[in-house]
């Protein structure tokens, strides 16, 4: 006999669990199926920068409930999600410096604990920082980052505590309709019956998408990571900064290290299969990368690059996720195409996308990731256009 459930969720991501996690506590007989195991996709391989830096208000004030809900992570999920709150900068150059004073403003309006800092207060936040060719950087003291793999087990762990039931190493290959409502899933291991169904399958969404018959531009794209081992003298506390005058990041990890990456819109050119592309890092990029982390912060000069790796971004043209009932009323919901800024939104996608699922007021405006506004010409817009920080 076919299983029942109230609602399928496609992906065992940090997407796919917050979501779960939400429709269990609201009593939603939920499934999730994931192909691989919890954390196999985007997700395994995230930086999960948690940072509040948004341009507009919709995603600034989902990242500010995310920050909350990683920092309260153990009240509310019952687990360990490994947040550390070891503050984020943002630094730009002087053209930028009014945008930026902007988007502060902007973000202080919803509540965020965020300000400029003056060059002098760039070199005490970030230490040893070359800060001569800057004007300005933005800081929130209580940022930070957080363990992608806790994250995504405490969330799936919490769901099945609440009745939610999980089929790892099953993917779904179709996706039932009858009378323009959807039915269930067929899986490799069977069909599923469910009245909803949730996309949540990151790179792979728009292959899930079509599917249910639909066109998603949601394009698989490799990010690549450099690892280095901090040198002795560089190995104090340190914030996660973003550098858009070097277009690159870097953020401190377990074990006295340093994660580097590009902040490069030109990383959605770098379209790959999900199921088999480049796991490490282009021969040069570590160089290149550090090159920049280091013209950053000179006292770095002495650390010894470590194996690096690639994940997948899931780009959309606006760099901004599609989450949305398409059609509307069928069941079928879309939550994909996090394009490189998921992580910390996890926790207020799950919320909004179980509020439209059963039907309630939802806490966000989900209108700005309608699917539809592609074709409208109506992208979301944000002061930093069409590149990950939104
Ligand atoms: C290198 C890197 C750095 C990043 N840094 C940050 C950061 O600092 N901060 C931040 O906020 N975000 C960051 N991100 C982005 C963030 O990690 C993603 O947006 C987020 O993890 C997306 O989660 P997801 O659940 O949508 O997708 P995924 O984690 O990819 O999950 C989708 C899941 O669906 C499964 N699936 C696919 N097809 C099927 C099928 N047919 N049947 C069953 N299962 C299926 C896959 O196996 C996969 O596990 C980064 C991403 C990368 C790669």
């Amino acid at each position: 006999m076919t299983d029942r459930f109230d609602a399928i969720v496609i992906g065992g991501g940090v997407i796919g669990c917050a979501t779960a996690f939400e429709l269990a506590r609201r009593g939603v007989k939920v499934a999730v199926v994931e192909k691989d195991t919890l954390a196999a996709g985007s997700t395994g391989r995230s930086s999960a920068i948690v940072r509040q830096h948004y341009s507009n208000e919709i995603t600034a004030r989902m990242a500010l409930y995310g920050l909350e809900f990683f920092r309260d992570f153990r009240e509310r999920v019952g687990d360990e999600c490994g947040f550390v709150p070891c503050g984020f900068v943002v630094l730009v150059p002087a053209e930028d410096a009014e945008g930026l004073e902007a988007n502060v403003a902007l973000q202080r309006r919803v509540g965020i604990d965020t300000r400029i800092l003056s060059p002098d207060e760039i070199r005490k936040v970030v230490p040893g920082a070359a800060a001569a060719d800057l004007v300005a950087a933005a800081y929130e003291p209580g940022a930070g980052y957080a363990d992608p793999h806790l994250t995504t087990t405490g969330l799936a762990n919490a769901a099945k505590g609440m009745g939610a039931r999980f089929f790892l190493g099953r993917e779904v290959t179709g996706i039932r309709f009858q009378d323009g409502r959807v039915a269930g899933v067929d899986t490799d291991g069977g069909a599923l019956a469910a009245p909803r169904v949730v996309n949540c399958a990151g790179p792979w969404g728009a292959r899930v998408a079509a599917m249910a018959g639909l066109e998603v531009p949601v394009s698989s794209c490799r990010a690549q990571v450099a690892v280095f081992s901090r040198p002795e003298g560089g190995r104090g506390p340190h914030p996660v900064v973003l550098d858009f005058a070097h277009a690159s990041y870097f953020r401190p990890e377990t074990g006295d290290l340093m994660l580097v990456g590009l902040i490069d819109p030109s990383e959605a050119d770098d379209v790959v299969d999900p199921d088999a592309y480049p796991e490490h890092t282009d021969e040069g990029f570590d160089l290149m990368v550090g090159e920049r982390w280091i013209a950053r912060c000179p006292p770095m000069e002495e650390a010894e690059p470590r194996r690096g790796y690639s994940g997948l971004y899931a780009i959309t043209p606006d760099w901004h996720p599609v989450i949305d009932e398409v059609p509307a009323g069928s069941g079928h919901f879309l939550c994909t195409g996090f394009s490189g800024h998921g992580f910390k939104l996890a926790p207020a996608v799950g919320l909004l996308t179980a509020q439209m699922v059963t039907g309630e007021e939802p806490s966000f405006d989900p209108s700005i990731f309608r699917l539809s506004r592609y074709a409208e010409g109506n992208p979301v817009r944000g002061r930093y256009e069409y590149s990950i920080t939104g």
